[in-house]
This record gives C-alpha cells, sequence and structure tokens, in this order.
C-alpha cells in the first residue's frame, strides 16, 4: 500500500476531537514516515500548527480530496509510538475511558531532552583504617552527611554519584567537600558501567527458605511449561518476598527476558535500591520522579535497546519500552497509589496483566495486608496463592494493647496519650529505645464523631459516615441522603460532637511538653514538601538522631528501625470514619503494617492502638496480625452490599462551571445509566445506579462537581454505558460542562 494518505490523532485533550484526521503524506516523508510517529499538521480554521501522531496509513482518501490538509513535517526529538504501545493505549482507552491521546501520552515514556549524561560514581580513596579516623571526627561534629556516605562506600566499592544525591541525601557540595579533603574520588564515566561495584567478599546471595524456594520453583515451573498466570505472595514484612523477587527475576535473566519491578514511590528508599543494585549492577535501572525528563529518557533508550533488563519504578514503569518481557512484579499490590489519579485512571495490577498478556509473561504481586481484590481473586482460584509465614530477620511479634479511648474520658483523662501509652513512654525514652507515633489520618472529609463515646454519625442507607456539609447540613456522598447536623451526639448525649482535627503539630508540641528532653522528628505532609525530605527524615531516625518519630501513614513504610520498641497508634478510627467502602480495609492495613514496625530488631516490641471502636474487627484481627479473619469478614460486608471486589463499580463525575446545569447533565447522565438495569434481572443482581449527588467536595476552583456510581457485575457491560455516556456527552457539544469516569475508584468523591 502507498502512504498518501495517514490517520492522525492531534495532540488535543478533548473528546470533540479524539478521532484520527486524514492528511495527506508530502511525497518526500513517504520513504521516512512511520506509524506512531509525532508530526505537525496545520489544524482547524486557522490552521495552527499542532502536533499530532500517525497512526494508520490509506492509499484512498476518506473525504474529499481537495480538502485533504498536508502534513507539515516530522516533529523532532520525539519518541515514536510502538505497535505495542499502540495497542496499550486502546486498551486504556476503552476499560478506563479517557481520549486517545491522554492514552497515548501515558504509555509513551518521558520526551527527550538533549543533554548528554554523565555517569558519575564515587569511590573511597583512603583505606578502612583512615576512614574510620574520619567518621569519628565526622560524627563529632555533627556532619550527619558525611557520616552516612562513608558508611555506606564502608560496605561497597563505589556508588552512583545519582543515587548518592537522590536516595542517601547527601548534597553536592558535601561530596564535594569529601574529594576535597582526598577521602573519596568522583569519577566521570561515559559508559553507564557497573554502578555499584562490590567488596570482594561481600555476601548477597541467600540460601532461600524452603517456603520462599517453593515460591520461586513453582513460578518457574509454571513459566518453562508455557503456563502464565498472576500469582500472589502473601507475607509479612520481613518473611522474604524481595528475595524471592530477586531470583526469579534472576532466572529471567538467564532465560533472555527483562523484567519490571513496581514499587509504591514512597518505598522506593536507597535501601530497596541498594539489594537490586548489588545483585544486577549495571542490569538494573531506576524510574522514578527525582529523575529529570532526560533520565527518564535515557532509561526508556537502554530498556529498548536491551542495556538493561530490570527497571524499578511506581506504576509508569509499566509502560518501559522492554522488548521481550519474561517478569511484572508488583510489590505492596494493596497499595492506592497504584491507581492513576488522572485520566485514564487505569489500575496497575490490570494494566500489569494486559502488558503480561501482550508479552507472554507471569505477574507476581507482593504484600503483607493483599487488597480484597488480588485476595478475592486468589480464593476464587484466578490467582495462584503463596504464603509466607515466617519472618526472616528473627524479631517477634510485638504484644499489642487496645485501648478504649472512651474509658479514657470516663476515668478523667483528656489527653490524647492514653495512660498506658505515656507509662511505655517514659520507659522507652529512660532506656534509650525508640518510640514511633502514629496519627491515622488519612482522606478524611470533615466527619463528625463524639468526643465523650466515639459515636459516628452514619448514613441510614449506607453504612458510611456523613460528612458536614454547608448551612448547618450532613450528607452522605453515595446517595444524597442529607439531613440536619445533630447538635448533641444521638447515642450519648454529650455536647462533644464535632469533626474530629487533631493535628500532628499540635500533637508534637504536646509531646515536647511531656518530655522535654526527648528529640522529636515530625513527619507529615507539611515537613516533607521539600522534594526527598521524607527520605532524610526515616535516615536520620534510623540513625537514632531522635527518640520519637510522630507522623502520618507515611511513616509506616520503607526503612527498618530494629531500635523501636514501642509503637503507639493515637486514633485507630479516624480513616475508619473516611465515608467510603474501603475504609475497614485501609484501617487494617495501615494498623497492621504500623503494629509490624515494633520489635523488628531484637528486643521485644510493645504496640498501643487507641481507638473509640477497640470491637471492631479491623482493630481486632489488626491487633492479632490475622489477615484471614479480617478478610471473611469484610469480603461479607462488601457482598451484601455490591462493593468490589465481589462487583464492579463505576463512578461517573460531571464538573460545571453552573450548578444547576451541572446537576441536569448529572441527572440526565445518571438516567442512560438506569435504562441498561433489567427489570427481570434477581433484585441482588441488577445494575445499580447511586444518585446523582454533589461530590465530597463539591466546589473547587468555582466549578461544580457531582458524581453517581454505576454498579454492576459485568464489567464490559460497565464499559458499553461508558461508551454510551461519552457519546451524548459529544454530541451536546458541552464548553462549560465535562464529564470524568473512574472504574472501581480507590477514593470516595
Ligand atoms: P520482604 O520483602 O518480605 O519485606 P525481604 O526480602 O526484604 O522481605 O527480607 C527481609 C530480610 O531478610 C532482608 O534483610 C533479607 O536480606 C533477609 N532475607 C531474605 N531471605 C533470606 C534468606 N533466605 N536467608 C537469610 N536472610 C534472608
Ligand atoms: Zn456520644
Ligand atoms: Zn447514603
Amino acid at each position: 500500500m502507498d502512504k498518501i494518505f495517514a490517520d492522525i490523532i492531534v495532540d488535543i485533550a478533548h473528546e470533540k476531537v479524539d478521532r484520527p484526521f486524514q492528511y495527506r503524506v508530502p511525497e518526500n516523508m513517504r520513504e521516512t514516515l512511520k506509524e506512531g510517529m509525532c508530526v505537525l499538521v496545520p489544524f482547524g480554521a486557522g490552521n495552527k500548527f499542532i502536533k499530532g501522531y500517525v497512526i494508520a496509513f490509506k492509499d484512498t482518501p476518506e473525504w474529499d480530496v481537495d480538502r485533504i490538509k498536508e502534513i507539515k513535517e516530522i516533529a523532532e526529538g520525539d519518541v515514536p509510538v510502538m505497535e505495542r504501545q499502540m495497542k496499550l493505549a486502546a486498551y486504556l482507552k476503552r476499560n478506563y475511558g479517557s481520549t486517545m491521546i491522554q492514552a497515548l501520552k501515558t504509555v509513551l515514556p518521558a520526551k527527550k531532552n538533549v543533554r548528554a549524561v554523565e555517569n558519575k560514581s564515587v569511590r573511597l580513596i583512603v583505606s578502612e583504617e583512615e576512614t574510620g579516623a574520619f567518621l569519628d571526627n565526622f560524627s563529632k561534629k555533627h556532619q550527619v552527611a558525611k557520616v552516612r556516605l562513608l558508611n555506606e562506600l564502608l560496605l561497597v566499592d563505589t556508588l552512583p554519584y545519582g543515587l548518592i544525591t537522590t536516595k542517601l541525601h547527601v548534597s553536592a557540595s558535601t561530596v564535594k567537600s569529601l574529594e576535597k579533603q582526598g577521602i573519596i574520588e568522583i569519577r566521570t564515566e561515559n559508559a553507564y558501567r557497573n554502578p555499584i561495584k562490590l567488596k570482594p567478599g561481600r555476601d548477597v546471595k541467600k540460601f532461600l527458605s524452603d517456603e520462599q524456594q517453593t515460591v520461586v520453583n513453582e513460578v518457574l515451573a509454571d513459566f518453562d511449561a508455557g503456563i502464565r498466570k498472576t500469582y500472589l505472595v502473601h507475607g509479612i514484612t520481613g518473611s522474604g518476598k524481595t528475595e524471592v523477587y530477586m531470583n526469579l527475576i534472576e532466572e529471567m535473566v538467564k532465560r533472555g527476558k527483562q523484567s519490571i519491578v513496581l514499587i509504591p514511590e514512597i518505598a522506593l528508599t536507597y535501601q530497596t535500591l541498594l539489594r537490586f543494585y548489588t545483585r544486577f549492577g549495571d542490569r538494573v535501572s531506576v524510574l522514578n520522579s527525582s529523575l529529570s525528563a532526560g533520565e527518564k529518557y535515557d532509561q526508556c533508550r537502554r530498556a529498548e535497546k536491551g542495556e538493561i533488563d530490570i527497571i524499578i519504578g511506581p506504576r509508569s514503569a509499566l509502560f518501559t519500552p522492554f522488548p521481550n518481557i519474561g517478569l511484572i512484579v508488583m510489590d505492596e499490590e494493596q497499595e492506592n497509589s497504584y491507581k492513576s489519579e488522572v485520566s485514564p485512571k487505569y489500575h496497575a495490577r490490570e494494566v500489569a496483566e494486559e502488558v503480561a498478556g501482550m508479552h507472554g509473561a507471569s505477574v507476581v504481586l507482593g504484600s503483607a495486608t493483599p487488597s480484597l481484590e488480588a485476595y478475592y481473586r486468589a480464593e476464587k482460584g484466578e490467582y495462584r496463592l503463596f504464603t509466607l509465614n515466617k519472618r526472616l530477620t528473627g524479631g517477634n511479634l510485638p504484644k499489642v494493647h487496645i485501648v478504649d479511648l472512651r474509658e479514657e474520658l470516663r476515668d478523667g483523662n483528656r489527653s490524647i496519650f492514653s495512660t498506658r501509652l505515656q507509662e511505655l513512654m517514659t520507659d522507652r525514652l529512660k532506656k534509650k529505645e525508640q518510640i514511633m507515633l502514629f496519627l491515622n489520618r488519612r482522606g478524611y472529609a470533615g466527619f463528625i464523631s463524639c468526643r465523650a463515646c466515639g459515636h459516628v454519625v452514619k448514613c441510614p442507607h449506607c453504612d458510611v459516615s456523613l460528612s458536614e456539609h454547608k448551612g448547618n447540613r450532613m450528607i452522605c456522598h453515595y446517595c444524597g441522603y442529607t439531613t440536619e447536623k445533630v447538635k448533641l451526639c444521638p447515642s450519648c448525649g454529650s455536647k462533644y460532637i464535632a469533626g474530629f482535627r487533631a493535628g500532628t503539630q499540635q500533637i508534637e508540641e504536646k509531646l515536647h511538653q511531656m518530655y522535654p528532653e526527648a528529640r522529636i522528628l515530625r513527619m507529615d505532609a507539611d515537613t516533607t514538601g521539600k522534594k526527598d525530605s521524607y527520605d532524610n527524615i526515616l535516615s536520620a531516625f534510623a540513625n537514632h538522631e531522635a527518640d520519637i518519630l510522630l507522623g502520618t501513614q507515611m511513616i509506616v513504610k520503607g526503612h527498618d528501625f530494629p531500635k523501636v520498641t514501642l509503637v503507639g497508634v493515637l486514633a485507630a478510627d479516624m480513616s475508619l470514619s473516611v465515608g467510603d467502602y474501603r475504609a475497614a480495609e485501609r484501617t487494617f492495613s495501615l494498623l497492621t503494617q504500623a503494629v509490624g514496625r515494633a520489635g523488628r530488631g531484637e528486643l521485644l516490641g510493645e504496640a498501643v492502638i487507641q481507638t473509640y471502636q477497640p470491637e471492631h474487627y479491623s482493630v481486632v484481627h489488626a491487633a492479632n496480625q490475622d489477615y484471614r479473619a479480617f478478610y471473611e469478614e469484610e469480603i461479607l460486608y462488601r457482598e451484601l452490599l455490591r462493593y468490589p471486589p465481589v462487583c464492579h463499580m463505576m463512578a461517573v463525575q460531571i464538573f460545571a462551571a453552573e450548578e444547576k446545569r451541572g446537576e441536569n447533565l448529572a441527572r440526565e447522565l445518571a438516567g442512560i445509566a438506569g435504562e441498561y438495569a433489567d427489570d427481570k434481572e434477581e433484585r441482588t443482581k441488577r445494575l445499580l445506579v447511586i444518585g446523582p449527588t454533589p461530590a465530597a467536595i463539591g466546589k473547587i476552583q468555582d466549578v461544580f462537581r457531582f458524581v453517581f456510581y454505576v454498579k454492576y457485575e459485568n464489567y464490559d457491560k460497565l464499559i458499553e454505558i461508558k461508551d454510551r455516556l461519552e457519546e451524548r456527552v459529544q454530541s451536546m457539544q458541552l464548553k462549560e460542562e465535562s464529564m470524568q469516569i473512574d472504574f472501581d475508584p480507590v477514593n470516595a468523591f
């Protein structure tokens, strides 16, 4: 076929232009132009030049030939789309609802940035003895960054410069100063060779335990027999999951296959990376948010050219253009960050399976507290489940105390710290052991609870908490039920009923008053605003530069702290009361991880969970670290109320400049969805439309937001509805309203 005409998707993320436009290929481009290339084309009445992607060639015109415009030029420095990426983009568009161009941009690696990459590395040039002397000196002067770097260099021979600055958080000037003092050497090479060299005799490979070996053997046996599956490895932190991944990857390398390792950005710490580097050397690379666009681009090119076998990164690493993937690992698969919050709102677990399908790869999911989705599929036999029960680093599960905050108040203790927690904190500070305090405060939106009895005001129809709403009212964001705000607690009559608001900052001040001697580190959205300070705070705590680490859910991940022997959860219920069906799951997961932070080392750990709902199953089972028991209760609730994973749920959000128009549009679209409900189906199976209601945050920057949910077991039917809604919205040629779709949302709207 002659490449006379080209179908082009133009670079405007708008539903109206989300279809291919036909252009004429100029004579001189017919040789060079290929599918997937980025070009400049004249567009619209003004013939403004915009970018577009070639998705197909035709030899006959589909329009009046005279009206077909011509491609201007091939856009320089852009990344061509490969066929597989094109398919993946089509999959994203179909399954999650987005424009083709948004989908294409999701699967494409970052754009090229013309800048030569330098490969710098750092190594010691003095003896270990001399280094020791320098270390003593720097420690005395509290030059912690220098201490941190030298300690690492005692362990490995050579460290890549990038790892030192982005993950070890040693500044360029510190490295420079060590170089000036003649302690280290900075080398610049033009090839990316051996970023890490090991000290001779440093043993990295371990003999796998029987449990670990079973996973490796079985996954490989399947693989070699041509069986492709998704495996779920359920094992507490420290049970050796990462070691299993690395062994599997090693086998993939032997088979000439590449591997992708997905890790939540927040858990992508220096220690994790170092383990992969020490095992795989220059065959591994990293994608994360601290890389520049140019660096990201380079990693993708290296992957494409077969210069690396392994990429580690957050969900976007799924789109690394490897030629031949054998394995996709997804660690901590229960994490919400695996779900994209921008269109296409894909979930990495599902896309991982799609990518694996395209390459003939296996998928391994790992978690200490698996998502209900993954465990449900394992139960149904869709995934194969492995359980790792032993912690390999020693350490025992901590002793857990559940403290009922209602009793504390009754006994006259109005402080946020229970008597038990105060006693244990005093004890640990005396013994110079470390304490972690955890304020569970995720995504709460002004829910109303009673300080005296812990009662949370709930929707009579939905079993989720009501939120404060304008005009002295309360609202349910699932069904739209509203009622007047209560002044007295309906349960105990107390007047102390209001939105729960206690910040980490106030708690830090309290701690300072109670324990003036204690060194305290605080970690929350405020203190981690600066890029990378997250790792800084954790490293400081790991170096025992503080006695107490106080923080939000951020502190439950990452580093191991062997000296932590006490964990306090200040208000376990906070996330339980968030108006969303995943509240219990999230609470269980956070509590289990928080409790598990105590007693990682040789010392016995204790944990205190303070709560208004000591009998709630997510609290009780987390205290016992009993996932199975939690799952069984939770899945019953999901079945009863038809929430995922038992059902699929499509959230449709409407944005509008004018409230009334938004509401009308939401009503109309919900009506269209409702037409798909089939009366002949059993009531408990029937398609359900819930809403529309104003969203949890009803207005942002003067744009009104409405939402409705469609629940049904059959995903394809929901896609059909989505397509119909998109068609309707397109045909209306809306200017001031728009719609966004989210399948199986992880957050409430
Ligand atoms: P997880 O990923 O489940 O948290 P890791 O793989 O990080 O577990 O293992 C926890 C610790 O146990 C690590 O320090 C690791 O080096 C060590 N470890 C893992 N497997 C073994 C093994 N087979 N023998 C000895 N130590 C091991
Ligand atoms: Zn009350
Ligand atoms: Zn409701």
